[in-house]
């Protein structure tokens, strides 16, 4: 997929000094992917190849895990990273896949829940679906 590798060489390329856009940088350059979802210490990227790579960016959690990332096995999170890739970038839009069968409703399909996150969920930033998996038990 020819613009995945366009976008992370715009990353790759940026000139920026600023905190966020360095660890953005080396994530890409990391997991040889482009960053998607980053949150909370671990990095999803989209691969050209629409592999997923999982990176571990905070040193605690990084112990006896591959420096490189590795490769997400499980299909739903893959579909649903490449969801979310469309979102940002509307140009792999053609790369969605239809939601897998195994995967939870957001809580923010819950109308009480709506007003928490205000307009867009910022969960599943308006897929309306989460790997299930995410549901807090
Ligand atoms: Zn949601």
């Amino acid at each position: 997929m020819e613009q995945i590798e366009k976008f992370r060489q715009d990353i790759l390329n940026s000139t920026s000094e600023a905190p966020h856009i360095a660890s953005l940088k080396e994530e890409t350059r990391l997991t040889g992917g482009l960053p998607i979802i980053r949150d909370m210490g671990r990095t999803w990227a989209l691969k050209a190849d629409l592999s997923v790579v999982l990176l571990y960016t905070d040193c605690w959690e990084s112990e006896n895990k591959s420096e490189l990332g590795e490769i997400v096995e499980d299909n739903v999170m893959r579909c649903f990273v490449v969801a979310y890739a469309a979102i940002d970038y509307p140009e792999l839009v053609s790369l969605v896949l239809e939601r897998p069968a195994n995967t939870s409703d957001c809580m923010c399909s819950r109308k009480d829940d709506l007003k928490i996150f205000g307009e867009t969920c910022k969960i599943c930033n308006g897929l309306g679906w989460i790997p299930s998996q995410w549901v807090s038990k």
